[in-house]
């Protein structure tokens, strides 16, 4: 093997969902414009759901058992996830026979933490194994805490706020909605933390953050064994520095943007004043019930400012009757990062979605976080009390956000006293995510250091 990128031979591994494709697909182009030779494995399902379009990375496909229908097509979670294991450990096998055989052989495996048995499949072929954690250090770190019984669950009522190293003081509304109600989706819950047991195997974590954004929680993280290195933000140098025009299409369209819809919205957009509008989003699976969609609309209606609201094709009954508002946009989805890009907006109002968190802070725009379950409300508590780009939304007793709470938050951060604080904020964290990526920043040598890492080990 010689000792230059091209001659490692890359494969990542993806957990099938939106947000976890597309920072590792990302992460893939990142290793392939540093010269490695790349090979992304998708489930099959996920492979024939779009177009690959990106000639620098190869592609390739595990199973997960289910071919033809992915995660709808299995009578739950666990089912699920014992299918995938099962298929996708013997696929997995299959795949780096395959290439071996082809004579380009795999020499290190980045998968998912979702899926560790991945890892005893890189081990059992003598590979180098990297976990890439596409959620945020702070998140991870909770899971961890309850991996090692450091945090007990269920958590008693009387010992919040919970404190743990290098985390802010946690209350119930700043936890993994799966920590915070162990029982609600116990399948989940142990998804989540079945990615910590057997991490001290791997050669290295990887995680799709910025060091800068969460300095003492990636330290922290840094002490469970294996090299850490932060590697994102995971976008496109096409929205946020423009060095490589050409990094751009990268998305997973498992929900399609007509091209027609984008150009409208484009032009919609352009003729809307600087930093008027609100883009509202929930991603990709959050479901908002009836009550909650028609307490948005009112409040978005009374708010009075122009916006751009997705409600995915599977949402959209739940609408008002009739609701069609003068000053808003209603889109199936949206190409979010050039929707955050345009300087009409002035707001995100999401679901604090790791992904979408990430691109509102590397793209300077302040947000109302309105957490739905997982991740989000710990990092909906970041965005308010630690990076302060924005505030975050109180529930209700009946665990609805009234309209008026809703116009209160658009106005607070559109607006309000501490508006421009906000923005300001919100700018100083694109600066730093800007100067992660770019040449000697945090994740840019990260990355570096990764490919030179498995360069040695495997000379
Ligand atoms: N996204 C998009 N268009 C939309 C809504 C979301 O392209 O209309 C993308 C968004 O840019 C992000 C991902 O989908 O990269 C959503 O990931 P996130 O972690 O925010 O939320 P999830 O969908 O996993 O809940």
């Amino acid at each position: 093997m010689g000792s230059e990128p091209k001659n490692l031979h890359v494969l990542v591994l993806t957990y099938p969902t939106q947000g976890h494709v597309n920072p590792m697909l990302q992460f893939c182009k990142s290793l392939a414009s540093k010269g490695v030779t790349t090979t992304v494995a998708v489930t099959a399902f996920i492979f024939n759901t779009f177009k690959p379009h990106d000639g620098s990375i190869h592609w390739d496909t595990i199973s997960d058992g289910f071919d033809d229908g992915g995660f709808a097509a299995a009578t739950g979670i666990e089912h699920y996830l014992e299918t995938f294991k099962a298929a996708g450990s013997r696929t997995l096998t299959e795949l780096i026979q395959r290439h071996r055989d082809s004579g380009r052989p795999i020499d290190a495996i980045v998968y998912d933490a979702l899926m560790p048995w991945a890892l005893d499949v890189a081990k059992g072929f003598g590979l180098v194994a990297a976990t890439f954690f596409t959620m945020p250090c702070s998140v991870n770190l909770i899971y961890y805490y309850v991996d090692k019984g450091l945090l007990r669950l269920p958590v008693a009522e009387g010992s919040y706020p919970v404190c743990l190293p290098s985390l802010p003081p946690l209350m119930p509304p700043d936890m993994p909605s799966f920590i915070y109600v162990p029982d609600s989706y116990p399948q989940y819950l142990y998804l989540l933390l079945n990615q910590m047991p057997n991490i001290q195997g791997a050669d290295y974590i990887l995680v799709n953050s910025v060091r800068e954004f969460e300095p003492l929680e990636t330290d922290e993280m840094s002490k469970i064994g294996p090299k850490l290195l932060t590697i994102g933000p995971t976008i496109p140098s096409f929205y946020i520095d423009k060095n490589n025009v050409n990094d751009k299409k990268y998305e997973l369209d498992l929900f399609t943007i007509e091209p027609k819809e984008a150009s409208s919205t484009r032009t919609w957009l352009k003729t809307k004043p600087k930093s008027s509008v609100i883009y509202v989003s929930f991603g990709s699976m959050a479901k908002l019930n009836t009550t909650q969609m028609a307490e948005l609309a009112a409040g978005l209606i009374e708010s009075n400012y122009y916006f751009i609201w997705v409600v995915r094709a599977s949402e959209e009954e739940k609408l008002p009757k009739g609701f069609a508002p003068e000053k808003g946009l209603i889109l199936r989805w949206s190409s979010q990062l050039e929707v955050l890009s345009s300087e009409a907006i002035g707001s995100f109002f999401t679901h604090s979605g790791w992904n979408s968190t990430l691109e509102s802070l590397c793209l300077g725009v302040p947000m109302v976080a309105m957490p739905q379950w997982t991740d989000q409300p710990t990092t909906g508590k970041y965005v308010a009390d630690v990076w302060k780009v924005g505030v975050r939304v109180k529930v209700g007793e009946d665990g609805i956000v009234r309209k008026e709470e809703i116009k209160a938050c658009i106005e607070a951060v559109m607006e309000g006293d501490r508006a421009i604080e906000f923005k300001q904020n919100a700018l100083k964290w694109k600066q730093l995510g800007l100067e992660a990526l770019q040449q000697g920043g945090s994740s840019s040598n990260h990355i570096e250091e990764f490919i030179a890492g498995v360069m040695d080990k495997i000379a």
